[in-house]
């Protein structure tokens, strides 16, 4: 089909007065653009970039917008492409090498869909035939290990921002499960990458072909990365896989059209708790111990994740549960004296292991002075899911809180930081954002992936002014982070939100080298405007 007929066929949507599609999960005001093509298959997508291209419009990628940094907002008017009408299970494989299964899926999936297929084997509407036969038909379960907390969120959203969860603390980032991807450039060439086959050489440049023969050498940014869990900036490492190159790229260098993800054996007992300690310091400490033990052998403690409230995040749930409780309460209730908590989970395989697995957890987490009465336990789905509604319960309460303070000032939103340190100088940080925030007097909770020391650090400003003073000091945070060799942005990227902050981690050079990788695939810079760097570092638009 000739390219004018494919674009002709992909459905249109004219933008309206508040149109979903112009803004995201961000605190950012809605972007501009002039419609919404919905397309349904990659060869339409290619076609119409390349017209785009042609015109150096604009081109912004909408998956799910749950994103939390502007990425699918779009900055440059233009048009928006909207993925969800690619999301079908396509097949599944088996690696040669390593035997593991392989889900080949387009990018507009949702995360809770494809892990309700994956792990029910249902796969309605595909062939079950080969492959999808021999998966349904063997005896192990399997399960897709990354999980951002939000699973309304896209397959291929997830990849473009290298999203990790909870339990990335055993599993990784989402980057560790990506086999292939098919991506579209800005050209509208494509490019088929499947993991092992294209490496960086000596000089630090990838060779590839595009599906059309193009060859291209791209440049790999010389920077080194943080040795802490990074969502900030392209990836970029000696001698690394091209595939790495797009995952984490959100959205700048192509769209990502076609997936293999790789499922692990899922053991099919999960322990699961939530400790509360009548010390504020003492939860910080058990998780310091319990990263110990997880890297001892003879410790029955093996978590896949383990997650920090600290004081400010009690007492606000506090709050939010006694408002609810004219409704039915949310999440149970919680001892008063709680300063500090932890929730962990813990998968196993055979019922005999409990006991002295839970045995172990006890003797840990009395040390820190927690009362097993107060201890919340959780041994099968329906009483994790009673946990994950306390933990969802705190992002949804200060929603609540900053919906009402609009009211009175429009402009404010919470400041978050998303940053990670090395081990060793974790409790520094969390004193410095202490010290430093109490001496503002200003409002601020902190939770999050105490396991892989990265926490989620949420200023609450009251008013305009200070506002200003939280983001002055979250930009101070993030500024000691990089000193300590830690990262700006752990989970969240960059999007249009934190480009001064990926300017302190890898400096104006840093950021030139990623533009030149963009430049090469994206000449005009069509593809996701201001994601990542600022418009002013792409020559083309100066
Ligand atoms: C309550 C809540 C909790 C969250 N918790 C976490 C968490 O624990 N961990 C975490 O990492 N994130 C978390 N997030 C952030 C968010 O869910 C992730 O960033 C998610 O991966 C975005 O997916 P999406 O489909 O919504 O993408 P969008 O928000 O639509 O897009 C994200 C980026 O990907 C690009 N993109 C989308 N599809 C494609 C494609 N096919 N090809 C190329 N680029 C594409 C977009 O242009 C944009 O730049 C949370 C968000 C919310 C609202």
């Amino acid at each position: 089909m000739e390219r004018e007929d494919l674009v002709r066929k992909i459905s249109i949507q004219e933008i309206t007065p508040g149109c979903p599609y112009l803004q995201d999960e961000s605190y950012l005001a809605p972007g501009m653009a002039e419609v919404i093509y919905f397309p349904t298959q990659e060869d339409e997508i290619s076609a119409l970039v390349a017209q785009f291209q042609k015109t150096g419009t604009a081109v912004t990628i909408s998956g799910a917008r749950t994103g939390v940094v502007g990425g699918a907002v779009p900055a440059g008017g233009g048009v928006i492409l909207a993925m969800e009408r690619m999301s079908r299970i396509l097949g599944v494989k088996r690696c040669q090498k390593t035997r593991a299964w392989l889900i080949q899926v387009e990018p507009g999936l949702s995360l809770r869909s494809f892990q309700r297929q994956v792990e029910s084997k249902n796969f309605e509407g595909i062939d079950q035939e080969g492959n999808v036969r021999d998966f349904i038909q063997d005896p192990s379960l399997y399960f897709y290990p990354p999980d951002p907390t939000e699973s309304t969120a896209t397959l291929g959203g997830i990849v473009a921002a290298n999203s990790s969860g909870a339990r990335s603390l055993a599993y990784g980032s989402t980057r560790n499960y990506v086999q292939r991807l098919r991506v579209v450039l800005a050209t509208g060439e494509i490019l088929d990458i499947t993991r092992g086959e294209h490496q960086a050489d000596r000089s630090g440049t990838i060779p590839v072909q595009t599906t059309k023969g193009s060859k291209l050498l791209i440049p790999i940014p010389t920077y080194q990365m943080p040795a802490v869990k990074s969502a900030a900036g392209y990836y970029a490492k000696p001698g690394m896989d091209l595939i790495d190159l797009f995952i984490g790229a959100e959205g700048t260098l192509g769209v990502i059209t076609y997936l293999e993800l790789r499922l692990v054996p899922r053991p099919d007992k999960i322990f699961s708790g939530i400790a509360f300690f009548p010390d504020p310091d003492q939860a910080i400490k058990f998780a310091q111990k319990i990263r110990i033990l997880r890297s001892d052998p003879l410790s029955r403690i093996k978590p896949i994740a383990v997650e920090y409230f600290d004081q400010h995040s009690l007492s606000i749930l506090r709050q939010g549960r006694q408002q609810e409780e004219s409704r039915d309460a949310f999440f149970a209730d919680f001892p008063l004296s709680a300063q500090s908590a932890i929730f962990f989970e813990q998968f196993y395989q055979k019922d005999e292991e409990l006991e002295d697995i839970y045995e172990h957890w006890q003797v840990a987490l009395e040390e820190h002075g927690v009362n097993m009465d107060d201890t919340w336990g959780g041994f099968n789905e329906q009483e994790l899911e009673k946990m994950k509604r306390f933990r969802h319960a705190l992002p949804e309460i200060l929603n609540e809180i900053f919906r009402e303070r609009k009211r009175h000032y429009p402009t404010i939103h919470k400041v978050s930081a998303d940053l990670a340190v090395p081990e060793p100088y974790l409790e520094e940080m969390i004193s410095l954002y202490r010290t430093r925030i109490e001496e503002q007097g200003l409002e601020y909770v902190l939770f999050g992936h105490i396991g892989e020391c990265h926490l989620h650090l949420n200023i609450l400003p009251r008013d305009d002014e200070e506002m200003l003073r939280a983001q002055e000091l979250s930009f101070e945070f993030a500024a000691k982070a990089v000193s300590l060799g830690g990262c700006v942005s752990a989970e969240h990227g960059i999007g249009k939100l934190k480009h001064r902050l990926l300017e302190l981690l890898y400096g104006p050079q840093g950021i030139e080298e990623m533009v030149r990788v963009k430049l090469l695939l994206d000449p005009k810079g069509i593809l996701n405007r201001g994601n990542i760097f600022p418009e002013s570092y792409l020559p083309s638009l100066r």
